[in-house]
């Protein structure tokens, strides 16, 4: 091929694909609404305290869900998509857009995200084609500010709020875990520490907790809940110890069982939910995907 023709080929597709962003970016207002339980949406954002936490501070359904109030009533830690067919994004596919407002390492950050949920599940994200009614617009939202997510698929352009770096710290996107963690949520997993058999797990110090937050730590009943995996305190959805403390060094939520150290960490997905999201999507089904994620899952999994 010519030059000329290279150049001209080359110039063709840049404006395509400048019109083709331009045509596909959806208007965000700095302001959601995002529909929760009224006395959860009233509570107030705690701007204030000195262990400042994006993911505690929205003031959302435990901290960073946004849910239905008809939802709400219904939840476990993994969507149980034979109640909520409706909430599972169909064939494993996840359209997405990351906000142009981002810096290029800000998305860069996003894009690790995506691409470690990619390689570790079958689920695949793909970017909007501007077409699909469903699809993630990672946005970095003014009001409610922080990480959250609405949990599993909630239907046509679908906020996840992920609150870039300023000067208070590197909020949503220091590394990638925070990023995974709402993702997470948005494909339909709950925090870990919700599960009905916590207590024999963790133990919940009410007295340390924010009144107005006592509700973050709520369980579920079995009833509406089954799990295919242990409890798993290295997930990537449990609390930290000190999430809605009253006072620094108060912890709120402590490992039982012994030799447990660690909680909350948003630093990569565990063997735990690596496994959780493959089963979540039947990824698990085929024996030889099972044989493929089991092992990604055990290799790379925390
Ligand atoms: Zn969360």
């Amino acid at each position: 091929m010519k030059t000329t023709t290279v150049f001209v080929a080359v110039c063709l597709i840049l404006i395509d694909q400048g019109a083709r962003s331009r045509f596909l970016l959806p208007h965000v207002p700095d302001r959601v609404f995002p529909p929760v339980p009224e006395y959860v949406s009233n509570s107030t954002l705690d701007e204030e305290g000195d262990e400042y936490d994006p993911e505690v501070s929205p003031g959302l359904f435990q901290g960073d869900m946004a849910l239905t109030t008809e939802f709400y009533n219904f939840w476990r830690v993994g969507i149980r998509f034979d109640v909520f067919p409706e909430k599972l994004w169909k064939g494993g596919i996840v359209p997405y857009v990351i906000s142009p407002l981002y810096e290029p390492s800000e998305t860069v950050t996003i894009l690790k995200a995506i691409r470690t949920l990619s390689f570790m599940t079958c689920v695949r994200f793909i970017p909007w084609d501007g077409k699909r009614k469903d699809y993630l617009l990672i946005w970095p939202i003014k009001y409610p500010k922080g990480c959250w997510s609405f949990v599993g698929r909630f239907g046509g352009a679908q906020i996840v709020s992920l609150q870039p770096p300023d000067k208070r710290g590197p909020n949503c996107l220091g590394t990638e875990g925070r990023a995974l963690h709402e993702l997470m949520h948005a494909l339909g997993v709950f925090h870990e520490q919700s599960r009905w058999d916590r207590d024999k797990f963790v133990k919940i110090h009410y007295e340390n907790v924010i009144p107005q937050y006592k509700s973050n730590f709520d369980k579920e009943s079995l009833e509406n809940t089954t799990y295919s995996f242990e409890y798993d305190y290295d997930s990537i959805m449990h609390y930290g110890r000190h999430f809605f403390s009253k006072k620094k060094g108060k912890p709120t939520i402590t490992p039982k069982q012994p030799g447990v150290k660690n909680i909350g960490q948003r630093d990569a997905l565990s063997k735990g939910d690596c496994l959780k999201l493959n089963d979540l999507y039947g990824c698990l089904k085929n024996p030889k995907t099972r044989r493929k994620y089991y092992n990604i899952c055990n290799f790379l999994g925390v």
